[in-house]
């Protein structure tokens, strides 16, 4: 069956190209009933941190990609972090060694810059000067005191694959210079560990980004290797998935905000509105379609299918994709995931308090629907939850809207409402009507943005008169009088 892998190297906080790699391999092996295998590349101990690789598990989790062999999961093939795998890479290696395909290499870096610019060569990395060392050669090396590294024996001829986004590659193995696959002290380097553990993993299909193209040569001639030392008796595929361009056109860095995969839970996002926007990102379920679920993903996802040509990462689009995942969620859904976003921001105490769950209840109906991230509740609710002494009035808003025509209006509307009974949507929106519409004349949106200001703080709020009913007539009226000043 299938088995497919996301490999991520805990350096740094996670980047949304992880995620679309993640989602891909992940709507990959669910739309074919294969495996997710999850490994956390960590062979570089100066680079990797712990850091890292906890932001990547709450980043999965939070996602809700379900990975079937894993970290904190298990499986056949466990270990899944490189670091703790040392002995099948010494094994993997050794038997390597004791093929052709590899030889001991004992140049300096200095002494292979050196040798190229006197020959003028323009093809970068390894000369191959040690492929046919001499034993007195050998000798003469190690009584100098140098260690030697392994490299591996690139084989003559092309090296093509069918890639499975951009079709048939070829490399011809002269430009593919051998490479190093462990350091002089034993260290197995990432040249090493992704090909072998792909192989014992038995990983079916490589879905990675375009960055890592030019390894897969390498790999390839690798992966035959392993087939001839009996690791493993088949090649991957390989898909390379189109690069994710930033402002500029440059490809989305690291130190581009908008690359932090987790900054977009702590804004507020849906994990179903980010993997949505970041399927788009080279996908597409219909031409005419942007909106999809992850079950319909899953259902029409073909690698097939996948533009190779760079995606350009559209914040505004990430945004209103996010917008209308939110209309689809239950107003009880929106209230339990706003719930922390409540309670960071201080507007329902932790644990939330029993009348502040009940007018949560009444209140959050007002607001799902006017809210296109999970931190816009906040700013929407707190004045109702808002102790009468703490309620402020945003100052701008202010300015703009409780202007001297602004103040006669909030009059209006206390006299109006001063004497109102019942104290209920409907009697306060006639009332309100026929004071200030059809009395003074106004506009309807002159008319109840002072009052909105005035009762709820601000110039965006949830619908006015049901605002005003859950808030009661004693807040109401007392925040209008303040107003007034
Ligand atoms: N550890 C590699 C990286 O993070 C992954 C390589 C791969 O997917 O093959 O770039």
């Amino acid at each position: 069956g299938v088995r497919v892998r996301m490999a991520p190297s805990p350096t740094g906080s996670p980047h949304v190209g992880l995620v679309r790699t993640a989602l891909y391999n992940w709507a990959f092996a669910r739309h074919h009933g294969g495996t997710f295998v999850f490994r956390i590349e960590d062979t570089d101990a100066a680079r990797n941190t712990e850091e890292s690789y906890n932001s990547i598990i709450e980043l999965m989790r939070w996602l809700g990609l379900d990975w079937d062999e894993g970290p904190e999961v298990g499986g056949p093939h466990a270990p899944y972090r490189q670091s703790e795998r040392a002995d099948l890479y010494a094994d993997a290696l050794a038997r390597l060694r004791a093929s052709s395909h590899t030889y001991e290499c004992y140049c300096t870096t200095a002494e292979v810059d050196a040798r190229r610019k006197a020959s003028g060569s323009k093809v970068m990395g390894y000369d191959g000067f040690c492929r046919e060392l001499t034993s007195e050669q050998v000798a003469a090396f190690e009584a100098e005191g140098r260690r030697p590294i392994v490299r591996f024996r690139m084989p003559e001829g092309t090296i093509t694959w069918d890639d499975l986004v951009r079709g048939e590659i070829s490399f011809e193995t002269q430009f593919v210079p051998d490479y190093a696959l462990c350091r002089a002290n034993g260290e197995p380097l990432y040249t090493l560990v992704n090909p072998v553990d792909d192989a014992l993993m038995e990983i079916t299909h490589v879905l990675r980004g375009e960055d890592l193209l030019s390894s897969t040569p390498r790999q390839i001639a690798l992966y035959d290797a392993l087939i001839e030392i009996g690791l493993t008796d088949s090649t991957p595929r390989f898909g390379h998935l189109p690069y994710v361009m930033g402002e500029g056109n440059k490809k989305l860095s690291k130190r581009d905000p908008e690359a932090h995969a987790l900054a977009y839970r702590d804004n507020g996002f849906l994990p179903e509105g980010l993997l949505n926007y970041l399927a788009l990102l080279g996908w597409a379920i219909a031409a005419d379609r942007d909106i999809f679920t992850l079950e319909e993903m899953v259902e029409a996802f073909d690698i097939g299918d996948v533009n190779p040509n760079p995606a350009r990462f559209d914040m505004k689009k990430a945004e209103a994709i996010n917008a209308a995942h939110m209309r689809l969620l239950s107003v009880e859904d929106i209230t339990h995931r706003a719930l922390p976003f409540l309670k960071a921001d201080g507007v329902v105490g932790d644990p939330v308090h029993d009348s502040d769950a009940q007018l949560l209840e009444l209140a959050m109906p007002l607001v799902a629907e006017r809210i296109n991230k999970l931190t816009e509740a906040s700013a929407m609710l707190g004045f109702l939850f808002v102790a009468e002494e703490a309620f402020e009035v945003d100052a701008a808003d202010a300015e703009k809207l409780l202007d001297e025509k602004g103040l006669d209006v909030v009059k209006a509307a206390h006299d109006a409402l001063v004497d109102l009974h019942p104290w209920s949507t409907d009697a306060i929106q006639t009332a309100l009507q026929g004071a200030l519409v059809d009395g003074l004349g106004l506009k309807p949106r002159v008319a109840f943005g002072a009052v909105r200001v005035a009762v709820t703080g601000r110039r965006v709020s949830p619908p006015l008169f049901e605002s005003m009913e859950l808030l009661g007539r004693d807040r109401s009226l007392g925040r209008l009088q303040r107003a007034l000043g």
